[in-house]
Protein backbone atom coordinates (compact mmCIF):
# COMPACT_ATOMS: atom_id res chain seq x y z
CA UNK A 1 0.00 0.00 0.00
CA UNK A 2 1.52 3.45 -1.15
CA UNK A 3 0.47 6.10 0.92
CA UNK A 4 1.67 9.84 -0.30
CA UNK A 5 3.11 12.74 2.34
CA UNK A 6 -0.23 14.19 2.31
CA UNK A 7 -2.65 11.31 1.90
CA UNK A 8 -5.43 13.06 4.47
CA UNK A 9 -5.18 16.47 3.47
CA UNK A 10 -8.06 18.57 3.63
CA UNK A 11 -9.64 16.05 5.78
CA UNK A 12 -10.84 16.94 8.91
CA UNK A 13 -10.90 13.69 10.97
CA UNK A 14 -12.70 12.80 14.73
CA UNK A 15 -10.39 10.74 17.09
CA UNK A 16 -11.89 9.09 20.30
CA UNK A 17 -9.39 8.42 23.07
CA UNK A 18 -6.71 10.53 21.49
CA UNK A 19 -4.61 10.90 24.14
CA UNK A 20 -3.19 7.58 25.15
CA UNK A 21 -2.35 4.43 22.77
CA UNK A 22 -3.28 3.46 19.42
CA UNK A 23 -5.50 6.76 19.57
CA UNK A 24 -3.00 8.83 20.66
CA UNK A 25 -1.26 7.31 17.92
CA UNK A 26 -3.71 7.48 15.05
CA UNK A 27 -3.86 11.50 15.80
CA UNK A 28 -0.80 12.09 15.24
CA UNK A 29 -0.76 9.70 12.36
CA UNK A 30 -3.26 11.42 10.62
CA UNK A 31 -1.94 15.38 11.09
CA UNK A 32 1.50 13.84 9.85
CA UNK A 33 -0.67 13.07 6.72
CA UNK A 34 -1.86 16.56 6.11
CA UNK A 35 -5.12 16.13 7.91
CA UNK A 36 -7.02 18.50 10.59
CA UNK A 37 -7.64 16.34 13.97
CA UNK A 38 -10.47 17.19 17.02
CA UNK A 39 -8.83 14.68 20.13
CA UNK A 40 -11.96 13.55 22.09
CA UNK A 41 -11.19 12.28 25.63
CA UNK A 42 -11.12 12.51 29.52
CA UNK A 43 -8.03 13.65 29.97
CA UNK A 44 -7.55 17.09 29.60
CA UNK A 45 -3.54 17.14 30.23
CA UNK A 46 -3.00 14.37 28.27
CA UNK A 47 -5.00 15.56 25.02
CA UNK A 48 -2.86 19.12 25.76
CA UNK A 49 -0.15 17.06 25.23
CA UNK A 50 -1.50 15.52 22.13
CA UNK A 51 -1.57 18.63 20.60
CA UNK A 52 1.39 20.30 21.94
CA UNK A 53 3.19 16.95 19.67
CA UNK A 54 1.25 18.07 16.71
CA UNK A 55 1.69 21.72 16.45
CA UNK A 56 5.22 21.61 17.72
CA UNK A 57 5.93 19.59 14.77
CA UNK A 58 4.22 22.79 12.66
CA UNK A 59 1.05 20.33 11.34
CA UNK A 60 -2.04 21.54 11.36
CA UNK A 61 -3.52 22.71 14.46
CA UNK A 62 -6.21 20.13 16.28
CA UNK A 63 -9.12 20.86 18.44
CA UNK A 64 -9.77 19.35 21.30
CA UNK A 65 -13.11 17.82 22.66
CA UNK A 66 -13.35 17.17 26.39
CA UNK A 67 -15.64 14.52 26.50
CA UNK A 68 -16.13 11.38 29.62
CA UNK A 69 -18.27 8.44 26.94
CA UNK A 70 -19.20 7.44 30.21
CA UNK A 71 -21.19 10.68 31.56
CA UNK A 72 -21.87 12.43 28.38
CA UNK A 73 -25.48 13.05 27.83
CA UNK A 74 -27.41 14.13 24.35
CA UNK A 75 -26.80 17.59 25.02
CA UNK A 76 -22.66 16.91 24.95
CA UNK A 77 -23.45 14.84 21.76
CA UNK A 78 -25.36 17.51 19.96
CA UNK A 79 -22.29 20.10 21.06
CA UNK A 80 -19.72 18.57 19.09
CA UNK A 81 -22.00 18.39 16.46
CA UNK A 82 -22.77 21.79 16.62
CA UNK A 83 -18.94 22.63 16.92
CA UNK A 84 -18.03 21.12 14.44
CA UNK A 85 -20.65 22.27 11.45
CA UNK A 86 -20.02 25.93 13.04
CA UNK A 87 -16.51 25.27 12.54
CA UNK A 88 -15.57 22.95 9.58
CA UNK A 89 -19.10 22.51 7.61
CA UNK A 90 -18.59 18.81 7.33
CA UNK A 91 -16.62 15.53 9.10
CA UNK A 92 -14.55 13.04 6.85
CA UNK A 93 -13.07 10.81 9.07
CA UNK A 94 -14.11 9.10 12.40
CA UNK A 95 -12.26 6.71 14.21
CA UNK A 96 -14.06 5.61 17.03
CA UNK A 97 -10.93 4.08 18.98
CA UNK A 98 -11.74 4.69 22.57
CA UNK A 99 -12.56 1.73 25.15
CA UNK A 100 -12.35 0.30 28.29
CA UNK A 101 -11.60 -3.27 29.26
CA UNK A 102 -13.77 -4.38 32.10
CA UNK A 103 -12.93 -7.25 34.08
CA UNK A 104 -11.49 -9.87 33.18
CA UNK A 105 -13.36 -12.77 34.70
CA UNK A 106 -15.91 -15.49 33.87
CA UNK A 107 -19.49 -14.98 33.68
CA UNK A 108 -20.33 -16.59 36.82
CA UNK A 109 -18.71 -13.84 38.93
CA UNK A 110 -19.29 -10.31 36.67
CA UNK A 111 -20.06 -7.25 38.32
CA UNK A 112 -22.99 -5.77 37.24
CA UNK A 113 -21.89 -1.68 37.19
CA UNK A 114 -18.82 -2.98 35.30
CA UNK A 115 -20.80 -4.66 32.54
CA UNK A 116 -23.03 -2.02 31.96
CA UNK A 117 -20.25 0.65 32.17
CA UNK A 118 -18.36 -1.58 29.72
CA UNK A 119 -21.24 -1.79 27.34
CA UNK A 120 -22.11 1.58 27.44
CA UNK A 121 -18.45 3.21 26.79
CA UNK A 122 -17.64 0.56 24.74
CA UNK A 123 -20.72 0.06 22.29
CA UNK A 124 -23.48 2.50 22.97
CA UNK A 125 -21.35 5.40 23.62
CA UNK A 126 -20.32 5.10 19.65
CA UNK A 127 -23.82 4.09 18.32
CA UNK A 128 -24.64 7.90 20.06
CA UNK A 129 -21.36 9.75 18.54
CA UNK A 130 -21.73 7.69 15.29
CA UNK A 131 -25.57 8.82 14.99
CA UNK A 132 -25.26 12.12 16.11
CA UNK A 133 -22.28 13.00 13.71
CA UNK A 134 -23.90 11.38 10.75
CA UNK A 135 -25.24 14.46 9.44
CA UNK A 136 -21.65 15.84 9.34
CA UNK A 137 -20.29 13.01 7.85
CA UNK A 138 -23.01 13.23 4.96
CA UNK A 139 -21.05 16.50 4.02
CA UNK A 140 -18.20 14.96 2.64
CA UNK A 141 -17.08 13.50 -0.08
CA UNK A 142 -15.89 10.88 0.96
CA UNK A 143 -16.61 9.83 4.61
CA UNK A 144 -14.69 6.95 6.25
CA UNK A 145 -16.17 5.85 9.99
CA UNK A 146 -13.62 3.13 11.40
CA UNK A 147 -14.73 1.29 14.49
CA UNK A 148 -12.51 -0.32 16.83
CA UNK A 149 -12.90 -4.36 17.17
CA UNK A 150 -10.81 -7.33 18.82
CA UNK A 151 -10.18 -10.93 18.18
CA UNK A 152 -12.49 -11.35 20.62
CA UNK A 153 -15.20 -9.40 18.98
CA UNK A 154 -15.19 -12.49 16.43
CA UNK A 155 -15.07 -15.40 18.65
CA UNK A 156 -16.06 -15.89 22.21
CA UNK A 157 -13.37 -16.35 24.87
CA UNK A 158 -13.35 -17.35 28.62
CA UNK A 159 -13.52 -14.30 30.77
CA UNK A 160 -13.77 -11.54 28.48
CA UNK A 161 -17.06 -10.73 29.10
CA UNK A 162 -18.64 -7.62 27.99
CA UNK A 163 -15.74 -5.94 26.41
CA UNK A 164 -15.95 -9.35 23.85
CA UNK A 165 -19.41 -8.58 23.85
CA UNK A 166 -19.61 -4.83 23.15
CA UNK A 167 -16.68 -5.63 20.66
CA UNK A 168 -19.51 -8.10 19.01
CA UNK A 169 -21.87 -5.67 19.30
CA UNK A 170 -18.99 -2.82 17.19
CA UNK A 171 -18.98 -5.53 14.62
CA UNK A 172 -22.54 -5.66 14.09
CA UNK A 173 -23.33 -1.89 14.57
CA UNK A 174 -20.41 -1.26 11.38
CA UNK A 175 -22.21 -3.95 9.78
CA UNK A 176 -25.54 -2.54 9.96
CA UNK A 177 -24.37 1.00 9.11
CA UNK A 178 -22.68 -0.20 6.37
CA UNK A 179 -26.15 -2.16 4.70
CA UNK A 180 -27.97 0.94 5.73
CA UNK A 181 -25.92 3.50 3.23
CA UNK A 182 -25.10 1.06 0.12
CA UNK A 183 -26.76 3.22 -2.14
CA UNK A 184 -24.77 6.00 -0.67
CA UNK A 185 -21.19 5.94 -2.35
CA UNK A 186 -19.68 9.10 -0.04
CA UNK A 187 -19.75 7.03 3.46
CA UNK A 188 -18.13 3.79 4.46
CA UNK A 189 -18.30 1.63 7.57
CA UNK A 190 -15.00 -1.04 8.85
CA UNK A 191 -13.97 -1.86 11.84
CA UNK A 192 -10.22 -2.62 12.03
CA UNK A 193 -8.39 -5.37 14.77
CA UNK A 194 -5.36 -3.54 16.02
CA UNK A 195 -3.88 -7.15 17.01
CA UNK A 196 -1.89 -7.43 20.05
CA UNK A 197 0.07 -3.93 20.99
CA UNK A 198 1.61 -2.17 23.18
CA UNK A 199 -0.65 -0.44 25.14
CA UNK A 200 -2.15 0.23 29.24
CA UNK A 201 -4.93 -1.54 27.85
CA UNK A 202 -2.85 -4.79 26.80
CA UNK A 203 -0.89 -4.27 30.30
CA UNK A 204 -3.76 -4.38 32.16
CA UNK A 205 -5.01 -7.86 30.53
CA UNK A 206 -1.95 -9.39 30.08
CA UNK A 207 0.05 -8.47 32.78
CA UNK A 208 2.91 -10.76 33.15
CA UNK A 209 3.55 -11.01 29.00
CA UNK A 210 6.87 -9.72 28.37
CA UNK A 211 5.94 -6.48 26.38
CA UNK A 212 8.98 -5.97 24.53
CA UNK A 213 7.79 -8.93 21.77
CA UNK A 214 4.86 -6.55 20.82
CA UNK A 215 4.17 -4.01 18.21
CA UNK A 216 3.56 -0.47 19.28
CA UNK A 217 1.13 1.46 18.41
CA UNK A 218 2.99 3.34 15.57
CA UNK A 219 4.04 0.28 13.87
CA UNK A 220 0.41 -0.48 12.67
CA UNK A 221 -0.87 3.05 11.37
CA UNK A 222 -0.36 2.32 7.76
CA UNK A 223 -3.70 0.59 7.82
CA UNK A 224 -5.27 3.21 10.26
CA UNK A 225 -4.19 5.62 7.55
CA UNK A 226 -5.15 3.79 4.43
CA UNK A 227 -8.73 2.91 5.88
CA UNK A 228 -9.04 6.86 6.52
CA UNK A 229 -7.65 7.59 3.09
CA UNK A 230 -9.65 7.62 -0.53
CA UNK A 231 -7.50 4.79 -1.16
CA UNK A 232 -10.22 2.87 0.88
CA UNK A 233 -12.93 4.37 -0.64
CA UNK A 234 -14.37 0.94 -1.95
CA UNK A 235 -14.16 -1.21 0.83
CA UNK A 236 -17.19 -1.02 3.27
CA UNK A 237 -18.63 -3.65 6.01
CA UNK A 238 -14.97 -5.06 6.32
CA UNK A 239 -13.67 -6.00 9.48
CA UNK A 240 -9.80 -5.57 8.92
CA UNK A 241 -7.22 -7.45 11.10
CA UNK A 242 -4.06 -5.07 11.38
P1 LIG B 1 -5.70 2.39 25.91
O1 LIG B 1 -6.26 1.96 27.20
O2 LIG B 1 -4.27 2.74 25.81
O3 LIG B 1 -6.54 3.59 25.30
C1 LIG B 1 -7.92 3.64 25.43
C2 LIG B 1 -8.35 5.05 25.17
O4 LIG B 1 -9.76 5.13 25.40
C3 LIG B 1 -7.68 6.04 26.12
O5 LIG B 1 -7.40 7.23 25.45
C4 LIG B 1 -8.78 6.24 27.16
O6 LIG B 1 -8.71 7.46 27.88
C5 LIG B 1 -10.00 6.23 26.26
N1 LIG B 1 -11.19 6.09 27.06
C6 LIG B 1 -11.53 5.07 27.88
N2 LIG B 1 -12.68 5.36 28.51
C7 LIG B 1 -13.09 6.59 28.08
C8 LIG B 1 -14.19 7.42 28.40
N3 LIG B 1 -15.12 7.07 29.29
N4 LIG B 1 -14.28 8.61 27.76
C9 LIG B 1 -13.36 8.99 26.87
N5 LIG B 1 -12.27 8.25 26.55
C10 LIG B 1 -12.15 7.06 27.16
O7 LIG B 1 -6.04 1.19 24.93
P2 LIG B 1 -5.57 0.84 23.44
O8 LIG B 1 -4.91 2.00 22.81
O9 LIG B 1 -4.91 -0.45 23.50
O10 LIG B 1 -7.00 0.58 22.77
C11 LIG B 1 -7.50 1.31 21.67
C12 LIG B 1 -8.56 0.48 21.01
O11 LIG B 1 -7.98 -0.72 20.46
C13 LIG B 1 -9.65 -0.01 21.96
O12 LIG B 1 -10.91 0.05 21.32
C14 LIG B 1 -9.28 -1.45 22.23
O13 LIG B 1 -10.40 -2.23 22.58
C15 LIG B 1 -8.70 -1.85 20.89
N6 LIG B 1 -7.83 -3.01 20.93
C16 LIG B 1 -6.59 -2.94 21.52
C17 LIG B 1 -5.74 -4.03 21.52
C18 LIG B 1 -4.37 -4.00 22.13
O14 LIG B 1 -3.69 -5.03 22.17
N7 LIG B 1 -3.89 -2.84 22.63
C19 LIG B 1 -6.15 -5.32 20.91
C20 LIG B 1 -7.47 -5.29 20.32
C21 LIG B 1 -8.26 -4.18 20.34
P3 LIG B 1 -8.02 7.53 29.35
O15 LIG B 1 -6.55 7.60 29.10
O16 LIG B 1 -8.60 8.76 29.94
O17 LIG B 1 -8.41 6.26 30.07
Amino acid sequence: MRLSEQELKNKTILITGANDGIGKSAALAYAEKGAKTILLGRNISALESVYDQITAKKLIEPMISLMDLEKADGKDYQMIYENLMKEFGRLDGLLLNASILGDRSPITHYDSETWVRTIHVNLTAQFLLTKTLLPALYQSDNASVIFTSSGVGKVGKAFWGAYSVSKFGIEGLSQILSSEHDDQDNIRFNCINPGPIRTKMRKKAYPYEDETLLKNPNEIMDKYIWLMSDKSKDITGQSIDC
